[in-house]
């Protein structure tokens, strides 16, 4: 949609605006075409006017966190996009050993909150980036945990703007995954963990950091694993069978480090990296009879498809 409609159509929402913006400055991957409109929504009120809109205009509305799962196309995202970061970010102690987090705010940071006041349980994420809204539509952890073992409820807001509180049990939560209500915006997280020690929890964080440097390409851009693994199997190693390590389309390159990342060398395109996608996926199906399936978010349109 043309910027001039959206401003029309977006001007009672006084909140930060910014159209036509550029999405690769909003991934980890660094890649992505524009988004029609990216808006800021510091608080309730400003998000269901949003949702609103959206619904009654029946414009296109993604959801975003800080990108560091996504693939956005090189077309960009039609519509609008909306980003909790600038409200949303607040966290703290809502009982002794519960913590209520915005979905807005950096998981790292829930991370040090959590250690500074000496509450253990959310250890296992430390090192994935990323927002709390994210981590929950994600389910995100790694083996030795993740966010369904220390999610006590969620706060959404639905597509038509009332605000629910779920229980864990009623999420759905399995590996990378959430059955969150369609069209809803996870708002905050009561997150229940325990008192420990600060010493021992800083101590474990800093041995699981250590491990996380030895085996990802942590300083090159990505979206960290572009599958999941199969049950009983690792992806990496699936692919590594295949030969692909450092197999490369343009920029964007098998990680030579860790086979089930993909990086961007610096310019890369997305179409680049959906054909080594592809690619890894044929191959892998070839010699091992297994279908990957892709762990990062694909979104939005191809050049092709661009107005
Ligand atoms: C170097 C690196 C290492 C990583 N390591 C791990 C790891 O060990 N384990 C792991 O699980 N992941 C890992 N990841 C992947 C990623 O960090 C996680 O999936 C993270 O939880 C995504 O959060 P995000 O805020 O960036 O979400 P985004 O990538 O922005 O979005 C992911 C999905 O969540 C939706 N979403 C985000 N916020 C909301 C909201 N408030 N309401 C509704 N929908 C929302 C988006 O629409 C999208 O569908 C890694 C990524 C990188 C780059």
């Amino acid at each position: 949609m043309k910027s001039e409609e959206l401003d029309v159509i977006f001007k009672e929402v006084r909140c930060k605006k910014k159209f036509n913006e550029p999405m690769r400055n909003y991934a980890s991957f660094r890649i992505g075409g524009n988004a029609d409109l990216l808006i800021f929504p510091e608080d309730t009120d400003d998000l269901r006017n949003v949702l609103y809109m959206c619904r009654d205009k029946k414009i296109p509305l993604f959801i975003l966190g800080f990108g560091t799962n996504l693939l956005i196309k090189d077309g960009g995202i039609r519509g609008v996009v909306v980003s909790l970061n600038e409200g949303f970010r607040e966290i703290r102690i809502a009982d002794d050993e519960m913590i209520t987090a915005g979905a807005g705010a950096g998981l790292q940071t829930l991370v040090s909150f959590a250690l500074k006041n000496e509450l253990s349980g959310i250890e296992f994420s430390v090192g994935i980036p990323g927002s709390i809204g994210g981590a929950l539509i994600m389910n995100a952890g790694t083996r030795d945990g993740e966010m369904k073992d220390i999610v006590k409820s969620v706060k959404i807001m639905t597509d038509d703007g009332e605000i629910k509180v779920l229980k864990r049990e009623d999420i759905g939560f399995s590996y990378r995954h959430s059955d969150f209500p369609t069209g809803s915006v996870v708002l905050e997280a009561d997150l229940i963990l325990r008192k420990g020690n600060g010493r021992d929890i800083k101590k474990k964080m800093e041995l699981l950091i250590s491990d996380r440097k030895s085996k990802q390409p942590l300083s090159s851009y990505s979206a960290g694993s572009v599958f999941k693994n199969p049950s009983n199997d690792f992806a990496g190693r699936l692919i590594e069978s295949t030969g692909l390590k450092g197999f490369s389309v343009g920029d964007a390159v098998v990680s030579e480090m860790h086979t089930n990342f993909i990086v961007n060398r610096g310019n890369a395109t997305a179409c680049d990296v959906l054909k080594l996608i592809e690619i890894v996926k044929e191959r892998v199906f070839t010699k091992e009879g297994i279908s990957l399936e892709e762990e990062i978010k694909i979104v939005g349109e191809d050049t092709h498809s661009m107005q």
